[in-house]
């Protein structure tokens, strides 16, 4: 059985009628978990939160062992009316398959499914771990990271390598920047809005004086990931409306590439304020970092992932460098894992009218098929 394009379709299209947002994947697990009953698969359900499932299906016993992860759940629709189909309802329309998550990310979690069910009775020299997960839009808690907590603790078998389907244009993707996310709290002086030429410090002006300081390109590059980028994305201040706040805070995200440390942006930051504040008027506060990774372009994984792609598109794979945000990759990343993410090409992830490319889902499990095959027959 070789790779069905229309059937890659079919399971993407059940998949997206789940409204499986992040937090509901319950249903959509039944039915991952009832697809490889049917198929007589091997799969295991894990749980680390009650109905937030995470199925990994198991091929092929053997030393070796190639996983491929995806995610289930899906961001909510914004603005219903900027769409031109029913989010959930899947509809094709020439090359493209139109929903919420047929782009981010169920094109390729059919794939995987499509795959399992071509090899469902081959005879494998090794062992084939599709992980199909939850909680990816959240920070992966009850997801990915759950699972890697079951391969530390030997529960799940450790994988050589990992391959994340998340759109990439059908580019190898071997890294991503950071994250790191803060408050900034600027402590003004509360007083009557009638003294406020006198008494009064007002914390929303030192807080919007800051903002347009610090929320600005950064004139910075790295060949393999790009650049980093920072957007000040809320801000909360004033009681009332005739006092003059004493208090306000922000919440900045900023993106870091490698050789930025969370000591370095702070640094950055801070002397980015204290030009235009002149003084020490705030805090730096509830801080969530997660720094950039990357699997080599000269790690042997990479190299034979190329390899492999030439291989079957006869043309040399290009290497994704964009604008793309943090996945589940950086996960295995931090624990050692050499990981890409390869996916198809698409549009509007998180957006109305999200769509994937239907011709680039089939190249994508072909190219899944050959490092399948590749990890099995020739790796050193
Ligand atoms: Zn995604």
């Amino acid at each position: 059985m070789c790779v069905n394009k229309s059937r890659i379709v079919e399971i993407a299209k059940d998949l997206i009628k789940y409204k499986s947002l992040t937090g509901m994947e319950k249903d959509i697990g039944e039915y991952v978990s009832g697809f490889f009953e049917s198929i007589g698969v091997e799969y295991g359900i894990y749980e680390k939160e009650k109905g937030r499932p995470n199925i990994i299906a198991n091929l092929g016993h053997g030393e070796k062992t190639i996983a491929f992860n995806g995610h289930l759940d899906v961001v909510p629709i914004a603005d219903e009316s900027m769409w031109e189909t029913d989010p959930f309802s899947a509809e094709l329309k020439g090359n493209r398959l139109f929903g919420r998550g047929a782009y981010d990310m169920k094109g390729s979690c059919a794939v995987m499914m499509h795959i399992t069910e071509i090899l469902a009775k081959e005879k494998l020299n090794g062992n084939l771990q599709i992980q199909l997960v939850s909680d990816e839009e959240k920070g992966a808690k009850f997801g990915t990271r759950h699972i890697i907590e079951l391969i530390k603790k030997g529960k799940i078998k450790k994988p050589d390598c990992v391959i994340i389907g998340e759109g990439s244009d059908l580019k190898i993707r071997n890294g991503e920047r950071g994250i790191l996310v803060f408050d900034v709290k600027f402590k003004g002086r509360a007083a009557h809005t009638a003294k406020a030429r006198s008494d009064a410090i007002n914390a929303i002006v030192l807080a919007s004086k800051a903002v347009i300081a610090i929320d600005r390109e950064i004139d910075k590059f790295h060949p393999e990931i790009g650049t980093p980028a920072i957007s000040v994305n809320m801000i909360s201040g004033g009681k009332v409306k005739n006092q003059v706040p004493g208090e306000c805070v922000i919440t900045v995200d900023r993106r870091t590439i490698p050789g930025e440390t969370k000591e370095t942006v702070f640094a950055e930051i801070e002397q980015q304020i204290d030009r235009v504040l002149g003084r020490k008027s705030y805090e730096i506060l509830n801080t969530l970092y997660g720094p950039a990774n990357i699997t080599p372009k000269d790690s042997s994984f990479v190299k034979t992932v190329f390899e492999v792609i030439k291989d079957i598109l006869k043309t040399e794979p290009e290497f994704y460098v964009g604008e793309g945000g943090v996945t589940d990759a950086r996960f295995y990343r931090y624990t050692g894992m050499p990981t890409i993410i390869y996916g198809p090409l698409g549009e509007h992830a998180h957006g109305p009218n999200e769509c994937v490319d239907v011709d680039s889902l089939e190249k994508q499990a072909n190219i899944y098929l050959g490092l399948i095959n590749n990890h099995f027959t020739n790796r050193r």
